[in-house]
């Protein structure tokens, strides 16, 4: 699906008079290639709290240069803070004067890190690393170009685990991940022999993997190393069948609604790979209606696919003890599973319990090493929003930081980060890959 705008916006005649005319400017966004390197350009490292020295080791390991605070240099490609020793409301100074002569060097498809303290109990600490939120998210609204900004709360003793998650911001995996907090805890987090192959030896499940963002994360995690078994509907028995093949994995026809479906892919886990590490539960339908005019069918189909069948499966998964430890289960929620949407009481109520499951399980699913977590996607470009309203569509895309709509491979390599051994000091979280979007906001 075309995005005519877009196209425009970034013609020689269109840049000009979409900036006179004050209209959106949806930069073309730097994507991840294997090989790249982890950004373009040097990164200023400011801040001195816990969090920096590690930084600091992650980025120099990635071959990064290194500019120390209040260095300089004509253009950043990222500016990394470390803020997690700021405790008092005085203290924020530090944020304007490491920042602010920084911000304007950075280049297109820039990047912000700020670290900050989740745990502290002083009151002024508490609401001086509040005030953080506010800023980052404040900051990923002005910085325009492609550029991001996000805010890692690192738990204490968390500190040796930013790797996998800095890198993921840092690079052009997360291309429109904007305005994020994340939380970075302590749970193992072991660093792979090779970063351009984080998933080696893992075996992954993705249900709704024909087309759209399941097909992407299919490729994503193939491409990262996992063996991918590939499930969908009958109906796209041959779609799902060519993204199979392509990523040499195995395709299952399976209607995830059916009675026996756990206990199917029970089976088939059980049975050809003693187990699996990996579970994307991304299988998705929409039924639009408000809720006056909603049938029993459009409630109750919305809810199996999106919510029953993923609760299901999960629960059936770990019944049999066929998530191995150091598992990854990743829900796909939405941004109206946040903000709610009109004529989606049925999709919004189904995707907010995605949210509840990933609340639920991951405190308890934390000590056998298994992480629990959501990505909530915003507008993104598939068979889902060709379906939308054309001028409903056109506003939805413009309506976040990154004024465009975000491609299936942008949730699909978020979905991969959160995937990788070495994120596993990441659970509990629900990433939003919308560009900040306005709705939820
Ligand atoms: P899509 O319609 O392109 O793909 C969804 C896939 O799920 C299809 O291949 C479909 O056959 C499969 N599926 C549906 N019912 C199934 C069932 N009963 N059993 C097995 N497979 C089934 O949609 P998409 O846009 O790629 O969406 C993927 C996920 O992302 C969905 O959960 C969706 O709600 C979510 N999402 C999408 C967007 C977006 O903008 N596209 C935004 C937010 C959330």
């Amino acid at each position: 699906m075309t995005d005519r705008y877009r196209s425009f916006a970034n013609s020689g005649v269109g840049r000009g008079l979409v900036k006179r005319l004050g209209l959106p400017q949806p930069a073309p966004l730097r994507r991840y290639t294997p090989g790249d390197p982890l950004v373009t350009g040097p990164v200023l490292l400011a801040g001195a709290g816990r969090a920096a020295g590690p930084a600091r080791a992650v980025l120099t390991a990635a071959a990064v240069e290194v500019l120390p605070e209040r260095g300089t240099a004509p253009t950043l490609a990222a500016i990394v803070y470390d803020a997690t020793d700021l405790a008092t409301p005085a203290d924020l100074a530090d944020v304007h004067a490491a920042l602010h002569p920084a911000v304007r060097s950075l280049i297109p498809s820039g990047r912000v890190i700020v670290f900050s303290s989740p745990s502290e109990s002083a009151p002024a600490a508490v609401a001086t690393q509040q005030a953080l939120e506010g800023f980052v998210r404040s900051l990923g609204k002005e910085l325009g170009r492609g550029s991001t900004a996000q805010l890692v709360r690192v738990a204490p003793g968390a500190e040796g685990n930013l790797a996998s998650t800095l890198r993921f911001l840092l690079s052009g995996r997360s291309a429109y991940v904007s305005g994020q907090v994340i939380d970075v805890g302590t749970g193992s987090a072991p660093i792979p022999a090779d970063w351009n192959r984080p998933l080696a030896g893992r075996v992954a499940l993705v249900t709704g993997a024909a087309g759209g963002i399941g097909a992407a994360t299919a490729r994503v995690l193939a491409r990262d190393g996992a063996h991918v078994v590939c499930l969908d509907v009958p109906a796209a028995g041959d779609e799902l069948a060519a993204v199979a093949n392509g990523v040499s994995g195995e395709a299952t026809q399976l209607d995830l609604t059916a009675a026996d479906a756990a206990e199917r892919i029970c089976d088939l886990f059980a049975a050809r790979h003693d187990g699996l590490d990996i579970v994307v539960h991304n299988a998705g339908v929409t039924r639009d209606r408000t809720l006056g005019r909603m049938g029993d069918a459009e409630w109750s189909q919305v809810i199996a696919v999106n919510l029953t069948a993923p609760e299901r499966i999960t629960q059936a998964l770990l019944d049999e003890k066929l998530v191995r430890s150091g598992g990854r289960i990743i829900g796909v929620s939405s941004i109206a599973g946040l903000a709610g949407n009109r004529g989606q009481t049925n999709y919004a109520a189904s995707k907010a319990g995605v949210i509840g499951l990933v609340r639920g399980w991951a405190p308890v699913l934390a000590d056998r090493g298994i992480t629990v977590n959501a990505v909530a996607p915003g507008v993104i470009d598939t068979a889902m929003t060709a379906r939308m309203p054309p001028m409903l569509r056109e506003a939805a895309r413009r309506m976040n930081s990154l004024a465009q709509a975000g491609l299936p491979v942008d949730v699909a390599e978020t979905i991969a980060w959160l995937a990788a051994p070495a994120t596993g000091g990441v659970t509990g979280n629900v990433v939003r890959v919308c560009g900040q979007s306005l709705l939820g906001a």
